[in-house]
């Protein structure tokens, strides 16, 4: 078995290189490719002729234009990264008749009220980078493509910036400390990401009628806190740990999201619904402070 993955020095394609190395072969790409193979999601005849010469049995895609904010004044390319690229894979895999296993996201959803989104709950995204990651999953649908989509939340990992390093560097640095405290969801690790993916591929890749399985799911760690809520877990971990900081998770000031303005609008509410993930794939998601406090510990 052959997998193709994109984009494998992001936070998410960095631990898939690990957790998908023991199922299959790995031609892993970033964009700048290697031994003739494109893998750069703005070349779109380059990406189609990769797929063609590799010939893989399944394609993973977690390259995506993730810049949020930049994405506001950058719709084109926004688009042309994880729509139109998206489509692009989509169609060479259903051409090999391979599975295609792509990622994608909360901002799909306006962010309205308190329930949990199910993965059938009517979209709404509230910016560019949303309305750009809806339209890859319709982009994967009008394929026919046999594929999983995995939208999942507030996505952190040991490797490159995160919030938590953000979030310590100030209270080391700083007197005082704001955080948005009304926008909810689940941080969710690269690496929980990984081995779910994994995970699903094993199953994929055994069951006789594995094309029932395909659609799309919501995977995230379990439980829910703000962005407050995440500092407060963070910093108060770290002093458990002696790390010396000048402002302790009591003395986070809560804000409102108005009080922290930003070019792309989030959705306030971001709580994704993942029993059939769970339920389909016989898992278990942990409670989010699990990975969380694995990654303080590493980093
Ligand atoms: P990262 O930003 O860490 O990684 C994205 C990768 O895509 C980077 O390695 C980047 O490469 C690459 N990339 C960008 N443009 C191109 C291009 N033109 N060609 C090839 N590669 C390119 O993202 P994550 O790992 O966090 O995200 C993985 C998936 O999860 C994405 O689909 C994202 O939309 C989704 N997601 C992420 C969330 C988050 O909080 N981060 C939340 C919800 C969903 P380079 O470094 O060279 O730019």
């Amino acid at each position: 078995m052959k997998i193709l993955l994109l984009g494998k020095n992001g936070q998410v394609g960095w631990e898939l290189q690990r957790a998908l190395a023991p199922i299959a072969e790995v031609i892993a790409l970033d964009r700048y490719g290697a031994d003739g193979l494109c893998g750069d999601l703005a070349d779109h005849a380059g990406l189609a002729a990769t797929v063609h010469k590799v010939a893989p049995d399944v394609i993973v895609n977690a390259a995506a234009y993730t810049a949020v904010d930049k994405a506001e004044s950058d719709e084109a390319l926004a688009m042309m990264i994880n729509a139109t690229a998206t489509g692009v894979l989509a169609r060479e895999a259903a051409a090999l008749d391979a599975w295609l296993i792509h990622y994608s996201t909360d901002y799909v959803f306006d962010g309205s009220g308190k329930a949990r989104w199910q993965e059938n709950s009517p979209t709404g995204p509230l910016s560019v980078y949303g309305r750009s990651k809806l339209a890859g999953e319709q982009a994967i649908e009008c394929s026919g493509v046999k594929a999983i989509v995995l939208r999942t939340s507030w996505v952190y990992a040991a490797r490159g910036n995160n919030f938590a390093k953000t979030m310590l560097r100030l209270a080391r640095e700083r007197d005082a400390l704001s955080v948005v405290a009304d926008q909810f969801g689940a941080p969710t690790g690269a690496e929980l990401i990984a081995d779910v993916t994994a995970q699903i591929l094993r199953k994929v890749m055994h069951e006789q009628d594995a094309r029932q399985l395909a659609g799309t799911y919501h995977l995230c760690a379990a439980g829910e806190t703000s962005w407050h809520g995440f500092a407060q877990f963070v910093l108060a971990y770290a002093s458990r740990q002696g790390v010396a900081l000048k402002v302790s998770a009591e003395q986070i000031v809560a804000i409102s999201t108005e009080a922290y303005p930003v070019p792309a609008p989030r959705p306030c509410n971001s709580r994704l619904a993942f029993e059939k993930l769970e339920s389909t794939f016989n898992l278990k998601m942990p409670p989010w402070q699990h990975g969380v406090q694995r990654m303080l510990d590493e980093i």
